[in-house]
């Protein structure tokens, strides 16, 4: 019984191949890991966990927007073929459009988002996910297997490298049929450059920055320690004065650095999900009840106008 794992995003297909890789000795199967075609050094994969590495190869495939409906077709047809007990899907928004579609055509289970994801000796299958808008975790039970589970990046830690050169890389012919949509144009759309899912410092900001001019204090503080500017979703979404690639949590992007600072951010459960496993949690908050100081490793009660000035004066004299 073979655990299928696919992901358009390289890093996240190897933190799926580690989770599949506990779970094959309890199915007593192998890891099958379906590359994203293009996407860089699929033979990767097998240092990262897997026994076969599959690229699908169809007329079908070529074109600027990749089909949900081609992808979960090429893994409806890898199922029929290995009988997977388990398909770990990377939980980004497409991920969960291949998933769901796949697990209709399997008629089987299906859960998205998954934070946790544990298979006992039994093979029960359970998982943890964040649901009601994040206000809640659910812990489910698949009722039986085959299951798809869509998992978001970086919540499974990878596994080292491997040495061995690993296996060949297998080209695989798929027969799908024609698209039901076609692209017809594909306009890239502006963005800010804003690397925050590969940062190693985040310094984000909340409603308590009181005009968009005040941005600057904050970003100069990210500057300063070599960091990328985050923000909550109030400040990408309703106020519009960060750029989306900015905004950090549950619907905005998940972080992970090694130092967090959360300025005037007041740490509601949607922004704690995104931010939650840095390693280091900074809270500049004047409010001493602030939610987010129970996340945080340090907290500074007080004002960050006066309090960001201060830090910057003292790393000023630190250099
Ligand atoms: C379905 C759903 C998804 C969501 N997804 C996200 C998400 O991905 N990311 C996200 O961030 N939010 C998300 N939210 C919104 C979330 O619930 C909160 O509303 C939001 O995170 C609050 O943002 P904030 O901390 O900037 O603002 P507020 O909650 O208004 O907090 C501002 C904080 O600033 C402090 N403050 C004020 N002035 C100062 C000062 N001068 N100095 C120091 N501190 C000061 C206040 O004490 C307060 O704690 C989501 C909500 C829903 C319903």
């Amino acid at each position: 019984m073979t655990v299928l794992v696919f992901s358009e995003q390289v890093p996240t297909g190897n933190e799926l191949l580690a989770k599949a890789r506990e779970m094959a000795p309890v199915l007593g199967g192998q890891v099958i890991a379906l590359a994203y075609p293009g996407s860089p050094g699929p033979e990767g994969f097998y240092k990262r966990g897997a026994d076969r590495v599959i690229v699908p190869e169809s007329p079908h495939l070529a074109g600027d927007v990749p089909l949900a409906e081609n992808y979960s077709a090429i893994l409806h047809q890898l199922c029929e073929e290995h009988k997977p007990s388990v398909v770990l899907v990377g939980s980004t928004r497409w991920g969960k459009e291949v998933a769901a579609r796949l697990a209709g055509l399997l008629g089987c289970g299906c859960a998205l988002d998954c934070t946790s994801v544990s298979l006992d000796a039994g093979k029960t299958l359970t998982v943890e996910r964040l649901v009601l808008g994040g206000n809640a975790m659910s812990s489910e039970q698949m009722a039986k297997l085959p299951a798809v589970l869509t998992v978001p990046a970086k919540v499974i830690p990878c596994l080292p490298e491997a040495a061995s050169p690993g296996g060949q890389v297998e080209r695989k012919s798929f027969e799908l049929a024609p698209p039901r949509a076609a692209s017809l144009k594909v306009t890239p759309r502006e963005v800010s450059g804003v690397k925050l899912d590969t940062a190693q410092v985040v310094v984000s900001m909340g409603r308590g920055v009181k005009a968009k001019e005040d941005i600057r204090i904050i970003s100069e503080l990210a500057r300063a320690l070599n960091g990328e500017l985050g923000c909550t979703r109030p400040i990408a979404a309703d106020l519009k004065w960060l750029p989306k690639e900015h905004w950090v949590g549950l619907s905005g992007t998940k972080v992970k650095p090694r130092v967090y600072v959360a300025v005037g951010i007041s740490g509601q459960i949607q922004h704690i999900a995104g931010m939650r496993d840095s390693a280091l949690i900074v809270a500049i908050n004047k409010d001493k009840d602030a939610p987010i100081f129970k996340a945080a490793d340090f907290g500074i009660i007080g004002d960050l106008y006066k309090v960001v000035p201060e830090i910057m004066n003292q790393l000023k004299t630190c250099k």
